[in-house]
């Protein structure tokens, strides 16, 4: 039976999300990988309790989040109920989203208010919860009217299924007027989900002032880009690792001589810093004050010791910084 530490809000930090009353643990979980009906069940749910034991609250989902699809939210589902019992699930922030194809048919993608409200209770009733906390667009659709697809988030607030609404992959001008539309439906967006790393700065000139002056958080998501911001590929591809493995979306190509050159070069800075490569790619980010948390994955316990010890050190020197930024903007 699982019994959750009883000092698990002592060392965690807490970050406000934009200008809403909800704070977000530095560090966030998601479970994209390492989750599915592919992987070891026991080994996930180790995981949770570990991150549920170091302050983590928030753990980040999608209705397609496996493989297979929904198995992510079905295992999730099994862990909430075997080991977050009582009014344990009152201390957690749980998100989804919707936005990838999903099921059969021409109502099973992008940004319609069909889509988007069905696949929301598929998703309650895969992890057996009443309410999501956040619930995303997950990316943008082109061809769905903006304003059907906020209206669609609004009314999932309104009907009391989720608690937030929250956009993810939106580039900043049209992030802007999502933000806007969902302010006048009275249910102001919560947060914002990019991909951004050392190796992925594309919110850096627009995005991160938009949702700044908007008064939205940003959750970074693949701070790690998947992994390779770690020590894990500094020697080969580990049989182990989500490169080697058949399903997902990092490939070795992912890894070019300029990339490892770069990933060498930016570990002897982490190195002098007495951090992991890790813990220096997420604190790198963190020491923006304009990111809310880092949403991080991990296919192991230690995985996730390693990125919580980040927290120990999220200064940079000047110089460190526009060392890291030669190194990053090198072709
Ligand atoms: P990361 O960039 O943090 O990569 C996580 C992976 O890196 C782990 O699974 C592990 O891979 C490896 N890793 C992590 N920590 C370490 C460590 N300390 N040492 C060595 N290797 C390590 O994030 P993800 O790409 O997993 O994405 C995180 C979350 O972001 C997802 O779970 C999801 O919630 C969200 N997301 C959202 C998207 C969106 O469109 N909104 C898209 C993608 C993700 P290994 O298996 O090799 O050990």
């Amino acid at each position: 039976m699982y019994q959750p530490a009883s000092d698990r809000y002592q060392n965690m930090q807490y970050r406000r999300s934009g200008h809403s009353g909800i704070v977000l643990p530095a560090v966030s979980l998601g479970l994209w990988h390492n989750f599915g009906s592919v992987d070891v069940f026991e080994n996930g749910r180790k995981i949770i309790q570990h991150a549920f034991d170091c302050g983590i609250t928030h753990f980040d989902l999608a209705n397609n989040y496996g493989p297979i699809p929904g198995s992510a939210e079905e295992n999730f589902g099994r862990i909430l109920k075997a080991d977050f019992t009582g009014r344990l699930r009152d201390e957690l922030i749980i998100s989804t989203k919707a936005g990838y194809t999903m099921w059969e048919g021409p109502y099973n993608d992008w940004g319609s208010r069909k889509y988007l409200l069905v696949s929301l209770d598929q998703s309650l009733k895969r992890m057996g919860l009443d309410y999501v906390d956040i619930f995303y667009h997950h990316r943008p659709d082109p061809h769905t009217p903006l304003i059907e697809t906020m209206r669609a988030l609004a009314h999932a607030v309104h009907s009391g299924k989720a608690l937030y609404a929250a956009i993810s992959n939106y580039p900043a001008e049209l992030a802007r007027e999502a933000i806007r539309i969902l302010n006048d439906l009275g249910t102001p967006c919560l947060i914002h989900q990019p991909k951004y790393s050392m190796f992925e700065r594309w919110v850096e000139p627009d995005l991160l002032n938009v949702l700044h002056e908007t008064g939205v958080g940003c959750i970074p998501f693949s701070p790690l880009a998947q992994g390779m911001l770690t020590n894990k590929y500094l020697h080969g591809i580990p049989a182990d690792s989500r490169m080697a493995k058949p399903h997902g979306f990092l490939h070795a190509s992912d890894l070019s001589e300029d990339k490892m050159a770069k990933i060498r070069d930016l570990n002897e800075i982490a190195k002098r810093r007495n951090q992991s490569l890790a813990q220096m790619a997420l604190a790198w980010l963190l020491k923006d004050p304009r990111v809310t948390s880092v949403l991080i994955g991990a296919s192991s316990v230690e995985q996730l010791d390693d990125n919580l010890a980040c927290l120990n050190n999220l200064h940079f020197q000047t110089e460190e910084l526009s060392h890291i930024k030669s190194i990053l903007d090198r072709p």
